[in-house]
């Protein structure tokens, strides 16, 4: 198959959706790969690593579309793509289709085949292709927190770990899910005072199994989160309810309760925050104080660190593409149930429930 990697051109976006490696396993399989100039520079990928793999170079967007029989990228295509994505052609990438109209439209309209990645799950619903963000994410909370704890940038002023003699900071994680975990775990590695909350006393009682002595699990309720948040250093919100808003466990007449310096960070801000006052941020203006509690609340926290979160999202996606590449989508889909569940469109037929639901399109 000829498979095509364009350059993001999303705003902020750094990631590409494959690396050198991935490059070199489609080549193996007796795949073409072109990779448009430059598309894995912001990831620290140079085009001689592409072509060193066996992958080819071709200098606009414009040929990597007009070439590819399958387009692998990282981000939904913006308007400018749209009219690029040819009848019949495969697009394996995240769409997050039932968040925009205008996107659904354009690619019933282009005939094309669309694989989302977020639509892609296992079994047990997990959804392996939105996981390793949220790795990326619940890990990068705590770096972020940490820093933000530091005194000129308004923060309490305490180091997360404390030093021999003093006592280390105090680190509130909502939710235990994937975030969550990994919040805890690098905070608790730091040294730090860690509580988690969740609902799901399965999950807590697995946390309290794998976590180290220095993490404790507490279930979470107001009365709960009512006791944390006058000692907390640190606040991570990472609770999800799938296909709902995030439930507000932070309240704005709370913020009094929490010390001047109290830092919050919610990675849940792409489902609408767990804090009452959360207000999506970006990476060039990640904070603003509301009661002197510091807010951190940016809503694609994996796109600053690309080069952890490239080789993160390949990891898992490059399995499907192969399989993709390799059988085509019909027989990939029709022998990978998972895989199957990513198909979100078919040219110009919708086949995913939740998106013929959000704009009211035959299925
Ligand atoms: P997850 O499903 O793995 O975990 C969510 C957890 O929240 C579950 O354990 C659930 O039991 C718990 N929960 C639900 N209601 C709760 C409540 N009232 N109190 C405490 N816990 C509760 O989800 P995840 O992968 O960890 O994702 C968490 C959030 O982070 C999602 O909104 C996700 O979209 C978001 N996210 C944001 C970024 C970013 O860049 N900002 C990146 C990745 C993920």
């Amino acid at each position: 198959m000829i498979i095509g990697v364009p350059k993001e051109i999303k705003n902020n976006e750094n990631r590409v959706g494959l690396t050198p490696a991935g490059t070199m396993e489609l080549v193996k399989h007796g795949h073409t790969v072109f990779i448009q100039q430059n598309a894995g520079l912001q990831s620290g990928f140079e085009d001689e690593e592409y072509t060193k793999a066996g992958g080819k170079i071709l200098a606009t967007i414009e040929e990597v579309y007009q070439t590819a029989e399958m387009i692998i990228k990282v981000k939904e295509p913006i308007e400018q793509e749209y009219t690029l994505i040819k009848k019949d052609q495969l697009v394996f990438t995240y769409f997050h289709f039932a968040s925009s109209e205008p996107l659904t439209k354009a690619m019933i309209d282009s005939g094309s085949v669309c694989v989302s990645y977020e639509t892609v799950e296992d079994p047990d619903r997990s959804l392996p292709l939105l996981t390793p963000m949220s790795e990326v994410a619940g890990r990068m909370s705590i770096q972020q927190g940490a820093k933000y704890l530091e005194k000129p940038l308004k923060g309490i002023g305490i180091l997360l770990g404390g030093v021999p003699g003093v006592a280390p900071a105090k680190v509130l994680v909502l939710g235990g899910g994937v975030v969550g975990t990994q919040a805890a775990k690098m905070a608790a590695g730091m040294g730090a005072d860690v509580t988690i909350l969740d609902i799901s006393i399965k999950r807590l009682r697995y946390l309290d199994d794998v976590m180290s002595a220095n993490v404790n699990t507490e279930f979470s309720n107001e009365h709960n989160i009512r006791k944390h948040i006058k000692t907390s250093d640190l606040i991570i919100g990472g609770v999800l309810i799938p296909g709902a808003k995030a439930p507000k466990l932070i309240t704005r007449d709370m913020l009094k309760e929490m010390r001047p310096g109290t830092v919050l960070v919610d990675v849940a801000v792409d489902q609408g925050g767990c804090f009452e006052t959360t207000k999506p941020t970006t990476h060039q203006d990640p904070v603003y104080i509301i009661d002197d509690v510091v807010h951190y609340s940016v809503a694609n926290m994996p796109g600053a660190v690309p080069y952890t979160s490239t080789l993160a999202l390949t990891n898992v996606t490059l399995p499907y593409a192969i399989q993709l590449a390799n059988k085509g989508w019909k027989k990939a889909c029709a022998e990978n149930e998972p895989l199957k569940k990513g198909l979100n469109v078919i040219n110009g037929d919708v086949v995913y429930p939740a998106i013929s639901e959000a704009f009211n399109l035959p299925l």
